[in-house]
């Protein structure tokens, strides 16, 4: 039994969450502190799916895994229904966990090499000690067959399986305990557009069947703008722009928005893209950009930018934006 009541609502509410690395004492030189996540803020309701995006080093993995605990957050709170995951210790955390489950990029390093593919897709049934072991065979099975693999798979090893297969053998270890949250980061950049696709579709069809959210982490827009309902957009660990996936892709407003969305190959879009490259390097996160930490690399900064961050405010129902001229460059 969980402390704090059940898990019917299968709802995550994420407020405020930082995250840190380094510090006195860390990995870092001189005590240096990397704020890799701040303040970031989101829900995620069931059968819907978040993309989060931004290049890499912006924070979007970190946000993942911190949500599920894989690595510890400096502040915020993870709500799951009534229960703030950062909180959870022991054997309630162990048993949330299985409620949140996530898809790696390689599932060749995130694949027990010495285990069976039965046996790996059984082993957080094993754990959590759900049903007998003939009940826990049949439903190692149904796995198999619902991700496109066959029952005869179980007996092979993961070296034995294409990159491809091995993408569904994780996604289904993902989905053994029956999660309510998907967390799939970079789950398909390793895959070929082909292979992509049929695994993109598959995690389409079990997201109906079975209603669990999903929080999509990628680079790719356009993979993105494929599966999501909803974007969040991040540069150096902060949200900078939040919206309908629809309203993103057809108006972004920030200009690292705008920046992403015409690097997307235009036959990828609906209209044809007009490049803005984006120039310069990421700053580092260990010493990050004064007031916007963008203006380093945006061609609409002004002074103000570098002296004030902009906080990240509603521009229109469901739409969220950090940039001091947001509106005025949309309407430029
Ligand atoms: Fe660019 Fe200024 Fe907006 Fe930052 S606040 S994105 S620097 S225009």
């Amino acid at each position: 039994m969980l402390a704090g009541g059940g898990c019917d609502v299968s709802k995550l509410s994420v407020s405020n969450l930082s995250v840190e690395f380094g510090g006195r004492g860390g990995l870092f030189s001189e005590g240096r502190v990397v704020k890799a996540v701040q303040d970031v803020s989101f829900d995620l309701d069931p059968g819907r799916t978040l993309g989060l995006v931004g290049e890499s080093g912006c924070g979007k993995s970190t946000t993942g895994l911190a949500t599920m605990r894989l690595i510890e957050a400096k502040s915020g709170t993870v709500m799951f229904g009534d229960m703030d995951i950062l909180k959870l210790k022991g054997a309630n955390l162990r048993l949330l966990r299985s409620k949140i489950q996530i898809v790696f990029q390689d599932p060749f390093s995130s694949l027990n090499p010495r285990l069976t593919a039965a046996e790996i897709i059984s082993e957080p049934l094993d754990i959590l000690n759900v049903g007998t072991r003939t009940e826990r065979q049949v439903r190692v099975d149904e796995l198999l067959t619902q991700v496109g693999l066959s029952p005869e798979h179980g007996g092979l090893f993961p070296h034995q399986f294409s990159g491809g297969q091995r993408q569904r053998l994780g996604i289904a270890r993902a989905l053994a305990p029956d999660p309510d949250i998907l967390i799939c980061d970079e789950a398909v950049s390793a895959l070929d557009v082909a292979i992509q696709a049929q695994v993109l579709n598959l995690l389409a069809r079990l997201q109906k069947a079975r209603g669990f959210g999903m929080l999509f982490i990628s680079h790719d827009l356009s993979v993105v703008r494929h599966v999501s309902d909803e974007v969040i957009v991040m540069y150096l660990g902060r949200i900078v722009e939040r919206a309908p996936a629809q309203n993103l892709f057809d108006a972004p407003l920030h200009p690292y928005t705008l920046a992403l969305i015409s690097a997307i190959p235009s036959r990828d879009l609906d209209r044809p893209s007009s490049r803005m490259r984006l120039e310069g390097d990421v700053p580092s996160p260990v010493n990050l950009p004064s007031g916007c930490a963008f203006h380093t690399r945006c061609p609409f900064a002004k002074d103000h930018c570098k002296q004030e961050r902009p906080e990240l405010h509603v521009v229109s129902a469901g739409r969220q934006v950090a940039c001091h001229y947001a509106e005025q460059i949309r309407d430029a």
